[in-house]
């Protein structure tokens, strides 16, 4: 088998940039470990509608609710609301994801890439250092498939960087390990995802209550994994939910249990191989959404993967013309974003009330970082030193 472009993984990443890459009249293969596209879902749902502005998916089916914005908890639940638009990567629509990443990998097919369920990447094939495709297993048996670039759009777990030579590690710092129910039988604001936040509820992370219509809602944590003990995010989400009147008497239909990371993005090129999505760690290290990042990383990826197939040329060089685009946009707000993890991870949970109560009347339409700062330290003067880092960061 050859082919110019083989993608490892059919998530959001791997579809957005075998679609642009194939647009451009590259010849790509996705090859994908799962049975079926997008099963089991491993995914809060919760995206920014912005992904409307990409065309990407069509139809009604993938989305589940639109959302007008989101709540924010502090841990004595003073609520702070916010429009969609400023909430954040997370909150727009809560999807139904094994559908939407369908509806994905769809575009890239229907753009002339070709897909293999249940295959599974083992390692790269090389010659004298150059890598020239994915060694792949399929129903037993082994094949090589030769390609000029390979893209490893495998997720959290990605193997494919580390097969390169790409340092992957994530410290338990940046690991955030989540665990959610999706519950019937619950109550909620309509319209309106739910963030808690709170040193005792969700240790260096937060509990989300996303709806996903009538009395059905998918309700998770995430907790960072330095912070947390193995299993403790199970137990602190059936705690939270036992005290809450609206979630109480949920009956779940689902449950999952993952992880995100809330890093920096890694070096994503080296010569014939680029990475994308979790892979690259491109996800909001404040809320761990990297729904949205891989849509936005994917189609750069993608256009430079077709540009770099017209022009023959396979080097970093070319490559890492995606990562210098994304440096300017993307990465920007993660790297500000990263500034704020690090500075909310030193708040207790006194402080996260201060600032809640400073924000519950803050007209949120007049939003910049220094009148929001002016909003926070008028009411609560101690909270000044608190968030110097947020001012150098903006
Ligand atoms: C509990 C939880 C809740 C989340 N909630 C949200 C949310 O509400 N909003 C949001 O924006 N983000 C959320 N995220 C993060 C989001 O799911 C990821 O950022 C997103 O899925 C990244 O897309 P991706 O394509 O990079 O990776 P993935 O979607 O993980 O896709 C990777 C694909 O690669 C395949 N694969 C892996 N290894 C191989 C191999 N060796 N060979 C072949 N195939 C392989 C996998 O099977 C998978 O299909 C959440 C994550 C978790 C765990």
């Amino acid at each position: 088998m050859r082919y110019d472009v083989v993608v490892v993984g059919s998530g959001p990443a791997g579809s957005v940039t075998a679609r642009f890459a194939a647009e451009r009249g590259a010849k790509v293969l996705i090859v994908e470990r799962r049975s079926e596209v997008g099963v089991p879902v491993l995914c809060a749902e919760g995206i920014s509608k912005k992904v409307d502005s990409y065309n990407l998916v069509e139809g009604t089916k993938w989305k589940a609710a639109s959302m007008a914005g989101a709540r924010i908890f502090s841990p004595d639940r003073t609520m702070v609301r916010l429009s969609a638009e400023l909430a954040g990567a997370e909150t727009g629509y809560v999807l139904n994801r094994e559908f939407f990443d369908k509806e994905l990998a769809r575009g890239a097919l229907k753009a002339g890439a070709k897909l293999l369920v249940n295959t599974l990447a083992t390692g790269l094939i090389t010659d004298g250092g150059r890598i020239k495709g994915v060694r792949i297993k399929r129903f037993g048996e082994e094949f090589d498939v030769e390609a000029d670039i390979v893209v490893g759009a495998d997720g959290v777990e990605s193997r494919v960087g580390k097969w390169a030579g790409i340092n992957t590690t994530l410290k338990p710092h940046d690991l955030e390990t989540c665990a959610q129910y999706t519950l019937s039988n619950v109550d909620f604001e309509e319209g309106y995802s739910d963030f808690y936040l709170g040193k005792q509820i969700a240790p260096g992370g937060y509990v989300w209550v996303f709806p996903k219509g009538k009395d059905v809602a998918n309700v998770g944590i995430g907790v960072l994994a330095s912070l947390s003990k193995p299993g403790e995010a199970k137990r602190l989400l059936d705690e939270f939910i036992a005290s809450h009147p609206d979630l109480k008497d949920g009956e779940p239909l689902r449950f999952l249990a993952g992880a995100v990371p809330v890093a920096k993005p890694i070096e994503a090129t080296r010569d014939n191989l680029v990475l994308v999505g979790d892979a690259a760690r491109q996800v909001d290290p404040i809320t761990g959404g990297g729904l949205m990042a891989s849509i936005e990383a994917g189609k750069v990826a993608g256009e430079t993967i077709g540009k770099a197939v017209e022009l023959q040329r396979f080097d970093k060089e070319l490559l890492s013309e995606y990562e210098e685009r994304l440096r300017q946009t993307l990465y920007r707000k993660f790297e500000r974003n990263y500034v704020v993890k690090e500075t909310m991870l030193g708040f207790d949970d006194k402080t996260l009330n201060m600032l809640a109560d400073s924000l519950k009347d803050y007209n949120f339409e007049e939003l910049s970082t220094l009148s929001l700062i002016k909003a926070l330290v008028s009411k609560h003067p101690s909270l000044l030193p608190k968030l110097k880092p947020l001012l150098k960061a903006r």
